[in-house]
């Protein structure tokens, strides 16, 4: 570490006086959800110190995602269904659906770099095909009220999809696909238009209330807002006590291949894999139900499946592989909590904060 970023060496007078003094807000997370909702801060309040804190330099599950713009699959909706009741997985999907909408509407898709390619969820398990095919009307007439159009295909054809060795596919046209380091560049622009200071590599490691401000201690050193957003999804309940924590995702791209005729997004397995094609390559990922003893092995059985399933990738090799966290608790849906004295909350974004991540961002502004 530099000499002059130990924990006692404090702020200068011009960092200080530049980043720090004065603050009115402070983001405790530069992700989606941190960057929506100061944007919207910013709306609601022109003159205010809007800061964001992150402690990474180049984001969260924001930039480790796999850029599906997805709002269930019906394996996934059907589970939710069973478990949730049919009310709570409709406005599950509402709520992904506004968001996905909010994000196109609000950057317009080329700077989001989205495509409407539709998705397809791919069956292994005949079981599992057959339940999702007899639940696939009721699916259908709950959801095109929110969508406006029924959401599902049942098709067996599954040659022309890219795909091959299944008990068969469903398509889901409405979905698509966008460019996680592409939306946030736009974001980042705009938090720089509207005069929004983003520190990166700032870690917030606890926080204190007193005489009308939060002090909040970060691995630089010290400082105080009156309003503090926590926007850090699994990483909150290290500062908070809250109902959500880290769970690891292994994401894995593939060397460029040249026999890949997949066009659309892929789900399997409840939304628990998931795979789509991506400048010639075919990224695949999940696997985080699977009893695999470590990550190694997660990952050579997410390549075996790509090789057995997706046409033209039967000699899948890792070109490139990473690991991010998505913010998960015992229920699903995200957390929107006021805390009190001007503490707030907006975490646990689950395996879909893409989708839900702006109007996160925007309920969790509106609640200062
Ligand atoms: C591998 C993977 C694949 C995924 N694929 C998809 C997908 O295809 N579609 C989809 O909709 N969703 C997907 N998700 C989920 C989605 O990416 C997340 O739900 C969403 O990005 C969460 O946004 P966020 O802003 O809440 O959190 P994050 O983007 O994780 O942002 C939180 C930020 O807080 C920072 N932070 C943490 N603690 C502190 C602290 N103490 N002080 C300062 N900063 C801190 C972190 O560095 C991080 O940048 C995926 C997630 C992963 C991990």
């Amino acid at each position: 570490m530099p000499k002059h970023q130990d924990e006692a060496a404090g702020f200068s007078y011009w960092e200080t006086k530049g980043w720090l003094q004065d603050l009115d807000a402070v983001v405790v997370g530069g992700g989606i959800v941190g960057m929506s909702a100061a944007l919207h801060l910013r709306v609601n309040h022109p003159d205010w110190h809007i800061l964001i804190l992150d402690c990474t330099t180049l984001g969260g599950a924001t930039t480790r995602n796999a850029g599906f713009a997805c709002f269930g699959s019906p394996s996934e909706l059907l589970e939710d269904w069973k478990q949730l009741g049919a009310e709570s997985t409709v406005d599950l999907v509402k709520m992904r659906w506004e968001g996905l909408r909010e994000l196109r509407q609000t950057w317009g898709d080329d700077a989001i770099g989205y495509q409407a390619c539709g998705a397809i969820e791919a069956f292994t398990d005949a079981d599992l095909m057959d339940a999702c095919n007899e639940a696939l009307p009721d699916l259908n007439e709950a959801l095109t009220d929110v969508l406006g159009h029924p959401p599902f295909e049942a098709s067996t054809k599954n040659v022309e999809a890219g795909l091959i060795q299944l008990k068969g596919i469903i398509k889901s046209p409405l979905e698509g696909a966008l460019d996680a380091a592409r939306m946030t560049k736009t974001f980042r622009q705009q938090l720089h238009l509207k005069n929004i200071s983003f520190l990166a590599g700032h870690q917030v490691q606890s926080l204190k209330h007193s005489h009308d401000e939060w002090t909040l201690v970060t691995n630089e050193g010290t400082l105080a807002a009156r309003k503090v957003l926590i926007a850090n999804n699994g990483w909150a309940s290290e500062l908070l006590e809250l109902d959500v924590e880290k769970a690891p995702n292994t994401v894995v791209v593939s060397q460029p291949l040249a026999g890949l005729t997949l066009k659309s997004t892929v789900h399997h397995d409840r939304g628990y894999v998931y795979a789509r094609e991506l400048d010639g390559r075919l990224l695949i990922g999940g696997g985080r139900n699977w009893n695999c003893a470590n990550e190694e092995e997660r990952i050579s059985k997410l390549k075996a499946w790509a090789r057995e399933h997706v046409t033209g990738a039967s000699d899948f090799e890792a070109s490139v592989q990473w690991r991010g966290y998505l913010g998960v608790g015992s229920t699903r849906g995200p957390i929107l909590r006021d805390l009190g004295n001007g503490l707030y909350a907006g975490v646990r974004m689950g395996g879909m904060g893409v989708a839900i991540g702006t109007v996160v961002g925007r309920n969790l502004a509106s609640m200062v």
